[in-house]
């Protein structure tokens, strides 16, 4: 059973922006009790820009500079994690991901092939963005989603996304001194999305992509509990599933196979594709596959494979997919039977290749 832990840049810094050594320490020695019961864990940990701002005495910076930076804190920060993992006999490996890792496939399986041979080994991966090389326009900006992604990639049994509240409450706590906590989430609408707004203090990712991460493991199969990092025990509460130890979202009851998985969560959308209501229709009561004479039409560039995301009349997307042709492929034969066009597959997107997005 594998375990992902990620701890938020709130909880690991002061407000000086310095790492808090005790922090790492504590959750370290956590996760050294979770080992003894015999689980595999894997953290995910933020604060390397953090630690690297603090370390060169400076605030703000352009993309370029937070890269730079980022390199900088990072290595602090593994030294900290390496140092309190081996006061419990506990070896830890640094893995940095970028957003690539998860759209390529091939990628996708290598980061899985490195991560399982990790915890295969005994060591505990310590996971972060690479932020070095990620600049603004490719970053996933966020290590809750990255957890999300990692959970799924190793079919973990839970989530557990560490924080500075103790957990999705219903009001934002600086505004509202009667919000409370939400102790279980069995499923994620629009109206809770709109309730948990506001980044934590000094993170990036706040409560939204807090459940955006768990929406993404729910559809795993994998339950997810966001909760405080101060609590003492947390981890192993979380993953015994103690009564109010934060917020669990509830796992739904079928996993998706992890190709479909990966079309709907990792791989990054290169265009769109509207389709008539008649097509819709097929798609979602017959799983059928897309085919040109529903298309009503395209945007973006994309290629044979790229995914791409498909709109309902309504202007909704409500699907996901690798096409089978080309984007200008698409805008021929829009609108048309397939006989139309016998150079290009019959399909848009074969239905194989079709999520219907949650
Ligand atoms: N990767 C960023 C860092 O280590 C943090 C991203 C986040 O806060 O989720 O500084």
């Amino acid at each position: 059973m594998t375990v992902v832990v990620k701890i938020g840049t709130s909880s690991l810094t002061a407000e000086s922006g310095d790492l808090r050594e005790s922090a790492i320490a504590q959750l370290c020695a956590q996760v050294a009790d979770v080992r003894a019961r015999g689980r595999r864990v894997v953290i995910v940990t933020s604060a390397a820009i953090h630690a690297g701002r603090a370390v060169l005495g400076l605030d703000g910076g352009d993309a370029v500079t937070l890269q730079a930076v980022s390199a900088v804190g990072q290595t602090r920060l593994m030294r900290m994690y390496e140092s309190a993992l081996d006061a419990h006999g506990l070896v830890g490996g640094q893995v940095l991901l970028a957003p690539l890792d998860f759209f390529e496939r091939q990628q996708y399986l290598h980061a899985r092939g490195t991560l399982e041979k990790l915890l295969d080994l005994g060591v505990v991966p310590v996971i972060n963005e690479n932020d070095a090389i990620a600049d603004d326009a490719i970053r996933f900006g966020d290590n809750d989603r990255i957890a999300a992604l990692v959970a799924n990639l190793l079919h973990a049994e839970v989530l557990v996304l560490l924080t500075d509240t103790e957990g999705v409450l219903t009001a934002d706590p600086r505004v509202d001194v009667s919000a409370s906590l939400i102790e279980e989430i069995l499923e994620i609408d629009r109206e809770l999305d709109a309730v948990v707004t506001g980044p934590s203090l000094r993170g990036s990712g706040g409560m939204a992509s807090k459940l955006s991460a768990a929406r993404i493991a729910a559809w795993s199969g994998i339950r997810t509990v966001i909760a405080n990092a101060e609590r003492p025990n947390v981890l192993i509460d979380a993953i015994d599933g103690v009564a109010g130890v934060g917020t669990t979202v509830v796992a739904r009851d079928t996993r998706w196979p992890a190709r479909k998985l990966w079309i709907a969560f990792a791989v990054r959308a290169l265009g769109h594709i509207a389709i008539d209501e008649g097509a819709k229709r097929a798609l979602v009561e017959r799983g059928t596959s897309l085919l040109g004479i529903g298309v009503t039409s395209v945007d973006g560039k994309f290629g044979v494979g790229d995914a791409v995301e498909v709109l309902g009349p309504d202007g909704v997307v409500f699907a996901k997919g690798l096409v089978s042709m080309r984007s200008d492929q698409v805008a021929e034969v829009a609108g048309r039977h397939s006989a139309f066009a016998p150079h290009v597959p019959d399909e848009v997107i074969h239905r194989d290749e079709l999520v219907l997005m949650p």
